[in-house]
């Protein structure tokens, strides 16, 4: 038995298992031919390398990295680099798969992609992580491109690690290749509202399911877990547009103020500080206690699997906007559902960041560069015509907004997988 299936069958609740079931239940609802499905399953390539690199010490450490390239049917991959110890073979394929749908269903030329390094980041000075970098992009330097594969930051890497993935592509082109990365500093050919492009594309999303109950972001009350890039950003931009967000948490501390946090005040706090541990403006509250707040919106925004079946049955919020990639696993989708509550899932929710990286790709391409107000006129655009369209089709069919997403995604990739035939 080949390793996919051996996971699928296997596994119970691991990520790429639950990749491989909602495209099990996409490919049945589509009638996907099943050597179609057969062939979405696998990634189309995977590179692993182990290498070396010298630590501040003078010693030297090995260290292993992989990238993933679930499909090229639609266009070169494009997914993020996670720096992290616990970075997982598995878990790094279900990622890429997902990235697939969410470049299909926000219509951008990509498959997906992802990758990283088995590493702690926050046990790595300046120096070494440099060196772990250009090391690790030398590896996969063939595996990636303008027009192979684009990296972008993910959990533990940031602009400045694409910076040096983009001037190590480049000195083994010879020639500045700025298209290579994408989040990259906007001084070196980075777009203009990408840090902020994915709680900005949050905060659209939200803005049009409430509208669809009458409902504005000012009369709204917001739970979000995680303050980093995803919920840190989403929870400025709520506040600025006078949403009231009653909760925050990260991976140390959480605050709660049933009339609203001061969202700045606490993003200068952990700027300052590293966490929310003895943040002011709200009394302390915890991950479970979040969950079951009696507020509009939860938005899980730290990492996968945080709402489960244990704990599904308890979530308080009306509607969940999933920040995070995979926040809520299958079971306690199909809890969420049953009591009614309305999820917008993260193939559509979080991909406010692809579709600026999109957007880089493409200013990096053109030496053309746009200003930050087209860039977010664009994004939400983007972002709501694709809300509409999921709604429209999950209105349509009676599905819930994470197989409607599904079933528009699969069905575009084997259209061109089908399209395109089987070479040779
Ligand atoms: P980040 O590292 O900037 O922030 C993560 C936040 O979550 C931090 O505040 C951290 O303390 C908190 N956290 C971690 N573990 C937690 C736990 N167990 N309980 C509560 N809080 C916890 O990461 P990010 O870029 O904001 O990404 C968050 C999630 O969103 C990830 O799943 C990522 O893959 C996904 N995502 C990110 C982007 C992006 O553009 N950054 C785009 C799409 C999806």
């Amino acid at each position: 038995m080949d390793r996919v299936e051996e996971v699928a069958l296997t596994a119970g609740e691991t990520p790429l298992a639950n990749a491989l079931t909602l495209l099990r239940v996409a490919a049945e609802r589509l009638d996907l031919d099943p050597g179609v499905h057969e062939f979405l399953k696998y990634p189309q390539g995977k590179l692993t390398v182990n290498f070396p690199a010298k630590m501040d010490d003078g010693s030297i450490r090995m260290f292993t990295g992989y990238r993933v390239h679930h499909s090229r049917a639609r266009g070169p991959c494009k997914g993020g680099i996670r720096y992290s110890p616990h970075l997982d073979e598995d878990e790094i394929a279900a990622m890429a798969m997902l990235m697939t749908w969410k470049c299909s269903l926000l219509a951008l030329p990509f498959g997906g992609a992802k990758g990283g390094v088995v590493c702690n980041p926050r046990e790595l000075s300046t120096g070494e992580k440099e060196r772990i970098t250009r090391r690790f992009t030398s590896e996969i330097l063939s595996f990636i491109g303008p027009d192979v594969d684009i990296p972008a930051p993910d959990m533990g890497t940031d602009a400045q690690t694409m910076a040096w993935i983009m001037d190590t592509y480049s000195m083994g082109k010879g020639r500045t290749v700025p298209a290579c990365v994408t989040g990259k500093p906007v001084s070196i050919g980075g777009s203009l509202g990408r840090a902020d492009a994915t709680g900005r594309g949050i905060v659209f999303i939200t803005r049009e399911a409430l509208a669809e109950r009458g409902r504005t972001l000012a009369d709204a009350s917001i739970a979000i877990i995680g303050f980093g890039n995803v919920g840190g950003v989403a929870a400025r931009i709520f506040h600025e547009l006078g949403a009231r967000v009653v909760a925050v948490c990260d991976a140390y501390a959480g605050v709660f103020n049933s009339r609203g946090l001061d969202v700045p005040a606490l993003l200068r706090h952990t700027d300052r500080t590293g966490s929310l541990e003895d943040a002011l403006g709200g009394d302390p509250i915890t991950l479970d206690e979040i969950l079951s707040l009696d507020a509009d919106v939860l938005i899980p925004a730290a990492v996968g699997g945080q709402i489960h079946a244990r704990n599904a049955s308890a979530v308080g919020a009306r509607m969940v906007v999933e920040g995070a990639n995979a926040p809520v696993t299958p079971e306690a989708d199909r809890i969420l559902r049953d009591r009614r509550v309305f999820l917008v899932p993260d193939i559509l929710a979080n991909a406010g960041g692809v579709v600026v990286s999109y957007f880089e790709w493409v200013q990096g391409l053109q030496y053309f560069f746009w200003t930050e107000e087209k860039v977010n006129a664009t994004l939400e655009e983007v972002m709501v015509r694709t809300y509409r369209e999921v709604r429209q089709d999950a209105r349509k069919t009676d599905d819930d907004m994470r197989l409607a997403a599904y079933l528009i995604a699969v069905r575009r990739v084997a259209e061109a997988k089908t399209m395109r035939g089987i070479y040779p």
